[in-house]
C-alpha cells in the first residue's frame, strides 16, 4: 500500500469522526482559568467544565509562587530526577504531599498519567494480580496493560463482582494482590465506597490503590480527600494523584505510600527514570496550592453549596443527572450530535460546558459534564440552570 494511501486513510477517519458526531472542538479561550473566561468569539462566559474544583488556577499566591521558584531555580531542570534533576524544592513539594495525605512519602511525575503508567510495573510481577474497576481512568488501563501482573476486571462498583474477581485471582495463585480503583468516577460522578471496598480486600489479604485526582483538595475532612472521607488512609495502600486539578490545576502527578514502595519506584520506575524533573514553577505553584488547601474549608463549602444548588434546581427542571454528593454533575443527554449542539448552544446563552461523547463515554450516552467550582456565586449557579433550561426547552429536552 502506497504510503499517500496512509493519509487518505487517516481523512476517512476523520470524515467519519465528524459524520458520527463525535468530533470534538477546541474551543479558545484567551483568558486565565476560572470561574468566568474569555472564549474567542464570544463574550465572557461561566465556565462550569474546568477541573478548578477550588477556583485556585488563577490565584495569585499560586502565581506568586510560580514565579518565586523560576526567580529562585529557573526555569527548567533539563534532566531527569536521578541524575542532575533533584532540587531539594522537589524533596520539600513530595515531603508535604506525604505530610497532608499522612503517608510516609511520596513522589512526582511530569503528570498523574505517568504516575499510574509508573507505578504497577516495578511493584507486580507475573506472579501477582491486578483486580480493576471497570471504568477506572485510562491512565490505570494503559498502566496495568504495562505491567506483567494478570489482569481481573469487575463491574464498576459492584462489591459483589469485586469479591469473585478477588476470590479467582487467589484461586489462581496470585501472590500479592492489588484492587484499583478511581476515587471518583469522572465521567458519571460517583465517590467510590473505599470503606466497603477495603473491607472486601482485607477478606483476601489485598493491597489497596486509589487515584485519587478529583478529589485530593477537596473531598473528605481537610480535603484529603476518599481514604480520609471513608476513614480508611490507613489502609490504603497507594495513592495516585495530580497537581493538574484542584491543586491549582498546573501539572504534575504523584504517587504517594509507604517508605519503601516509594523508594523503589525512585529506582525502577520508568517515567521517573527516563523522564523530565517537574519544573520548578510547578513546584512553587504546587506546595502554594497545598498551603491554600490547608485552610480551604471556606473554598471547600461554597464548592459543595455549589453542587448541591445546581444539582436540585437541574433535578427539579427535569433533567437526568448522574453521580451523587460531587461537584461533577454530567446532564445526561444520550445523542451525542444533541449533546455537541446543546454545548455550543450553552455557550450562546453565556455558560461553557463541554459536551462528552464517545471514546470519552460509551456509544449512547453522550453527556454534557458540568462541575461545579468555588469561584462561583449562588448568582452564577442560577444563571447556569437558567441558561440550561432555555437551551434544555429550545432542543426539546426538558418541558
Ligand atoms: C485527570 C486524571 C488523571 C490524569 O491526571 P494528569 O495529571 O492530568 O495526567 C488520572 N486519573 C484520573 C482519575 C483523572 O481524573
Amino acid at each position: 500500500m502506497s504510503r499517500e494511501r496512509f493519509y487518505e486513510q487517516l481523512e476517512s477517519t476523520l470524515d467519519q469522526i465528524r459524520e458520527d458526531g463525535l468530533w470534538k472542538p477546541e474551543r479558545l479561550i484567551s483568558s486565565p482559568q476560572g470561574g468566568v473566561v474569555e472564549v474567542v468569539g464570544s463574550a465572557p462566559v461561566l465556565n462550569l467544565c474546568a477541573n478548578n474544583y477550588l477556583g485556585l488556577a488563577d490565584h495569585p499566591a499560586l502565581v506568586a509562587g510560580a514565579e518565586q521558584a523560576m526567580v529562585d531555580y529557573g526555569y527548567g531542570m533539563a534532566s531527569v530526577r536521578f541524575i542532575c534533576g533533584t532540587l531539594d524544592a522537589h524533596r520539600v513539594l513530595e515531603a508535604e504531599i506525604a505530610e497532608f495525605l499522612r503517608t510516609d512519602d511520596s513522589i512526582t511525575f511530569a503528570a498523574c498519567f505517568d504516575a499510574n503508567g509508573a507505578v504497577f510495573e516495578p511493584l507486580f510481577g507475573v506472579d501477582d494480580a491486578i483486580v480493576s474497576d471497570s471504568l477506572n481512568h485510562a491512565s490505570i488501563i494503559d498502566g496495568v496493560r504495562l505491567c506483567k501482573a494478570r489482569r481481573y476486571r469487575y463491574a464498576t462498583r459492584d462489591l459483589v463482582d469485586l469479591d469473585a474477581q478477588l476470590m479467582a485471582a487467589r484461586a489462581d495463585g496470585a501472590q500479592q494482590i492489588l484492587v484499583v480503583t478511581d476515587g471518583v468516577f469522572s465521567m458519571d460522578g460517583y465517590v467510590a465506597d473505599l470503606g466497603a471496598i477495603c473491607e472486601v480486600a482485607d477478606r483476601h489479604d489485598a493491597l489497596v490503590m486509589v487515584d485519587d485526582c478529583h478529589a485530593t483538595g477537596f473531598v473528605g475532612p481537610g480535603g484529603r480527600g476518599t481514604p480520609a472521607l471513608h476513614g480508611v488512609e490507613d489502609r490504603v495502600d497507594i495513592v495516585t494523584s495530580t497537581l493538574g486539578k484542584a491543586l491549582g490545576g498546573g501539572m504534575g502527578g504523584f504517587v504517594a505510600g509507604r517508605q519503601p514502595l516509594v523508594d523503589l519506584l525512585r529506582q525502577r520506575a520508568r517515567p521517573y527514570l527516563f523522564s523530565n524533573a517537574l519544573a520548578p514553577a510547578l513546584i512553587g505553584g504546587g506546595r502554594a496550592g497545598l498551603r491554600l488547601v490547608a485552610e480551604g474549608e471556606e473554598r471547600r463549602a461554597r464548592l459543595f453549596r455549589n453542587a448541591d444548588r445546581f444539582r436540585a434546581a437541574m433535578t427539579d427542571a427535569g433533567f437526568a443527572l448522574s453521580g451523587a454528593g460531587h461537584p461533577i454533575i454530567p446532564v445526561m443527554l444520550g445523542d451525542a450530535a444533541l449533546a455537541g449542539r446543546f454545548a455550543a448552544r450553552l455557550l450562546d446563552a453565556g455558560v461553557y460546558a463541554t459536551a462528552f461523547s464517545f471514546p470519552v463515554v460509551p456509544h449512547g450516552t453522550a453527556r454534557i459534564r458540568t462541575q461545579m467550582n468555588a469561584a462561583h456565586s449562588e448568582e452564577d449557579v442560577d444563571r447556569a440552570v437558567e441558561a440550561f433550561i432555555t437551551v434544555g426547552r429550545e432542543l426539546g429536552v426538558v418541558s
